[in-house]
């Protein structure tokens, strides 16, 4: 998976210190082949990565103390930029009836979609919504949106499959308005491929019906097909937006980033399951982190940036450069970032690649230590922990019973301690800001 790979990577550029141009373009090589193997269309590949490549060998990436972490945030972000923002919802914004128009291949899912559509405007937008079928050449399609609009509680326009399209969408939008309905949504015939007879038929039916939404259904499973079919439905159609459906299944997720680069236009929703209630608005930083297969990194990063109290840490920091003493307060500090941070393990487990190291070596560093340590400190008067020398072998005595522990205990934290506060006096003397700087992130 792209994780490990990276987290490779990462690794050997590590290892070499400093990051270059060179070596980040190493990691971007990784990055690219994900792309290609989330079956992301090859143009829109190339201009994400050099969209990448010029904030990776900025500041940002190049400069931060956790260079891999940063590229990944980078590829994150640009990820999420390529779909677009949170989606907006359906436009309304017209006389009545507002007509959407379906639009897509054979099978993409645009039936289930007005269906789905139906439900989403009558519940959160509290709308009457009539539908319509102008696929008059599978019987069978009419019979199946009769179906979900007698589910979903959306009046239903009949039409037969010896009519025109054209001639049905116009009727519709006479009842539509006859019936006081707020929306009408006009489900139309696909092909398996792309061919200039529907692409004049549709042509001809947003020409008759004027939509304020015309939505391109596609399925995101067709991988790199995808890109092709959004193409020719762009340059046919003025699109206001797309619908992505069968994403409940999809594990790559490439096919939002070709589609939404290639139209320009935001995806509106995702289709979720084959069911009315299966629709949900698109959320581009999921896609992203599907596309990436990091999740989990992903979150260790958010969670990272959500729970380290930036504010505290760069007191700290600014305490140890001067040369000031770390006191017990600054470990109790210390401590509870790495509690919030959920714990060492919960930060282990997230981290590529750490499945390699025995549970043995783990648990020496996790366990219920920190919030048994933070205990402990806690039992000491304000005067101790500012100066930890008053700690002698009584007052130790009164911090265990205190804290319900062991005096062997509380000595045990004293050498962690002594040990840590050794450390931040060797940065303090010797240009320890930078390494200080990692604390904040
Ligand atoms: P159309 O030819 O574009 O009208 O496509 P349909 O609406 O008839 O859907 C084709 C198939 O895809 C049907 O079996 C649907 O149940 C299925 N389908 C549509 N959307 C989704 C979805 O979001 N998830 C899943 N799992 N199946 C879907
Ligand atoms: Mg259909």
């Amino acid at each position: 998976s792209l994780s490990e790979r990276l987290s490779g990577t990462i690794n050997r550029i590590r290892g070499r210190g400093r990051l270059t141009e060179s070596n980040i373009t190493e990691a971007l090589r990784e990055v690219r082949i994900a792309l290609l193997e989330a079956d992301v269309a090859l143009p829109v590949v190339q201009a994400l990565i050099q969209r990448v490549k010029v904030r990776a060998v900025g500041q940002e990436v190049m400069k931060s103390l956790t260079p891999g972490q940063a590229l990944i945030k980078v590829v994150r972000d640009e990820l999420t930029n390529v779909m677009g923002a949170q989606a907006s919802d359906l436009n309304l914004n017209v006389p009545a009836p507002a007509v959407i128009l379906m639009a897509g291949l054979q099978g993409a899912g645009k039936t289930t979609t007005v269906g789905k559509l139906a439900k989403h405007l009558k519940e959160k937008r509290k709308k009457k919504v009539m539908v319509v079928s102008a696929d008059v050449y599978r019987p069978a399609a009419i019979e199946q949106l009769k179906t979900l609009a007698g589910q979903t509680g959306a009046l239903f326009f009949p039409s037969e499959s010896t009519q025109k399209p054209v001639d049905i969408v116009r009727a519709a939008i006479d009842d539509a308005k006859k019936s006081f309905a707020d929306v009408l949504i006009v489900d139309t015939a696909g092909r398996l491929a792309i061919d200039a007879e529907m692409m004049a038929e549709i042509k001809a039916l947003h020409a008759a019906v004027t939509p304020v939404e015309t939505l391109f259904v596609v399925d995101s499973m067709t991988g790199q097909d995808a890109a092709v079919t959004a193409k020719a439905f762009s340059d046919a159609l003025p699109l206001t937006g797309v619908v992505l459906t069968k994403t409940d299944g999809d594990a790559r997720g490439g096919a939002a980033l070709s589609v939404r680069y290639i139209t320009g236009k935001p995806i509106k929703f995702m289709g979720i399951g084959e069911k009315p209630d299966g629709l949900d608005v698109f959320h581009p930083d999921r896609v992203a982190s599907r596309i990436l297969d990091m999740g989990d990194v992903l979150s260790l990063v958010e969670q990272v940036e959500a729970n380290v109290d930036r504010e505290k840490a760069e007191k700290l920091a600014e305490k140890v450069s001067k040369g000031k003493k770390f006191d017990l307060n600054d470990m109790r500090d210390q401590l509870e970032q790495m509690q919030n941070m959920g714990g060492l393990a919960g930060l282990m487990d997230k981290l590529p690649g750490m499945g390699q190291i025995p549970d043995s070596v783990k648990s020496q560093v996790t366990g219920k230590e920190v919030p048994r340590m933070i205990a402990i400190i806690n039992s000491m008067t304000k005067k101790e922990r500012r100066n930890p020398d008053l700690l002698n072998g009584s007052r130790r005595a009164r911090i265990a019973k205190g804290s319900g522990m062991q005096p062997a205990d509380i000595n045990r934290l004293m050498k962690q301690y002594q040990q840590m506060e050794k450390m931040m006096g060797k940065l303090g003397r010797g240009g320890g800001k930078g390494m200080m700087r990692g604390l904040k992130g």
